[in-house]
């Protein structure tokens, strides 16, 4: 069964996979190891037994992982009315001991049912980018190994061959499967972001939550990007007689002449460090950036200036952005935050217990005092008005404002050079997303499945 959420940028979330190991920083108060116990106590849910044990009176995952049934495998199926499904919120969909075929029946699912869109987050970028380049490269090398594979599956999990037959008509990477990573620091966004845009995707997200440290993606969010850190819409040229590097105001193959030599030339460097060892164009980019702190009893402040950071590098980059939530901690101008326990950070990113200077102090004030406003504004995206998009259009707001991102995104890819990015005007574009569902193809495909499922 899925079920409705709290998450915020979501609908719904759907559990194919359960049980799960940490991997990172980000995974210390694992919200999800903490309730698969709370639900194995409650002894009525069989794939969580086992996957929990008690450390020291905590909960720990123990490794163990079970895929879901059938009822719950084949929700999003039934479900007509479009729906936003967070996947795997109770595990990891790309975990190392979750088998290939377990992954290939999530993605059969999500294939046949382009009514609705699958938000996957992992912090396996490489497992995920592995499954999913092989997935496609098969799409496009060898279609009938690939019918083989998942138009049978198709078959299968929908209880008829007309599904297998409406799979053929069935593009990929997957238009209604976003793909996204979670970053809480540099460290992890170093790590897993270059993953995430070596994977083909329809739409890529990151999921700063719980945001632990200052976090640069310039690198991934424009059209060019340098591995010194340096990220822009546009690069410098580089003289190959004599080195200068100068800004030509040419695009990627023009020429221009070297104001210092004269000879032309149409090599490119990072504005920045000059000679960035992996500086170039950037073939995908960041379409989405999500931030939040932490909550529970354990939680870790969030710096005000690591999310406001965070926004203003999405918004010079014209980039969809949501502020989910504070967490525990609340900043000073927060109303009532010294009613709170106070912890402030020291210069080597530690927080200690009392208050220090008013900018670099946070208040525990509990998850719902602080809130879900960063600056007066909640779910901020290049609209600026996410939160009440979201709520007006019954939970699809945040999706269109994000398709209608990713419409920019798509448009400035295509009509952006040296002359600088253009403001993408979100509302006014066409939503990709539904454009794809809309075709006759999709639209006989979902006719066919949904007779043979018995829901027309
Ligand atoms: S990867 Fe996700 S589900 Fe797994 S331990 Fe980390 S936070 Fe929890
Ligand atoms: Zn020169
Ligand atoms: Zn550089």
């Amino acid at each position: 069964m899925t079920r409705t959420t709290g998450i915020s940028w979501t609908d719904a979330t759907w559990n194919p996979v359960t049980g799960c190991t940490i991997v990172s920083a980000g995974c210390t108060n694992c919200y999800a190891m903490k309730m698969a116990a709370r639900i194995e106590a409650m002894g009525n849910q069989p794939r969580y037994e086992g996957t929990t044990r008690k450390v020291n009176g905590n909960a720990v995952w123990t490794g163990k992982l079970a895929q879901a049934p059938e009822s719950v495998l084949l929700t999003p199926l039934k479900r007509k009315k479009p729906t936003t499904y967070f996947v795997n919120s109770m595990g990891d969909l790309f975990h190392e001991d979750v088998p290939d075929d377990w992954i290939d029946r999530v993605f059969a699912v999500m294939a046949l049912c382009p009514q609705h869109t699958f938000q996957v987050l992992t912090k396996r970028a490489e497992r995920m980018r592995d499954y999913v380049s092989a997935v496609v490269e098969t799409f496009h090398a060898s279609p009938d190994s690939m019918d083989a594979r998942f138009g049978q599956l198709c078959a299968d999990v929908a209880g008829s061959p007309c599904a297998a037959g409406a799979f053929e008509d069935i593009d990929w990477p997957l238009p209604n499967v976003w793909l996204g990573v979670s970053t809480e620091r540099q460290q992890e966004a170093d790590e897993r972001i270059p993953l995430l845009l070596q994977t083909p995707a329809a739409v890529r997200f990151i999921s700063a939550e719980p945001l632990l440290g200052p976090i640069n993606l310039k690198p991934w969010l424009h059209q060019w990007g340098c591995s010194c850190g340096w990220g822009g819409p546009y690069g410098a040229d580089l003289c190959e007689d004599c080195d200068e590097v100068f800004d030509g105001g040419a695009s990627e193959t023009d020429c221009v002449n070297c104001p210092k030599c004269g000879e032309a030339t149409n090599s490119s460097a990072c504005p920045d460090c000059k000679y960035g060892s992996s500086f170039g164009p950037n073939p995908a980019r960041l379409n989405w950036v999500i931030v939040g702190g932490e909550s529970g009893p354990n939680a870790r402040p969030m710096h005000p200036a690591w999310a406001r950071d965070l926004r203003d590098q999405c918004k010079a980059a014209g980039v969809a952005f949501f502020f989910k939530q504070w967490g525990e901690h609340a900043p000073h101008s927060h109303p009532g935050a010294y009613e709170g326990h106070a912890v402030h950070l020291q210069s080597e990113g530690r927080w200690i217990d009392g208050i220090g200077d008013a900018e670099n102090t946070m208040f525990r004030v509990g998850k719902k005092a602080a809130g879900r406003h960063l600056d007066g504004v909640a779910g901020v995206g290049p609209a600026a008005e996410g939160e009440d998009l979201h709520r007006a259009h019954g939970g699809s707001g945040q999706r269109d404002q994000l398709a209608a991102a990713q419409a920019g995104a798509v448009e400035r890819d295509h009509a952006e050079s040296r002359g600088g990015q253009c403001d993408p005007a979100p509302d006014a574009r066409p939503h990709p997303l539904a454009q794809q569902h809309g075709s006759d193809a999709r639209a006989l495909q979902r006719a066919h499945v949904d007779v043979n499922l018995g829901l027309v």
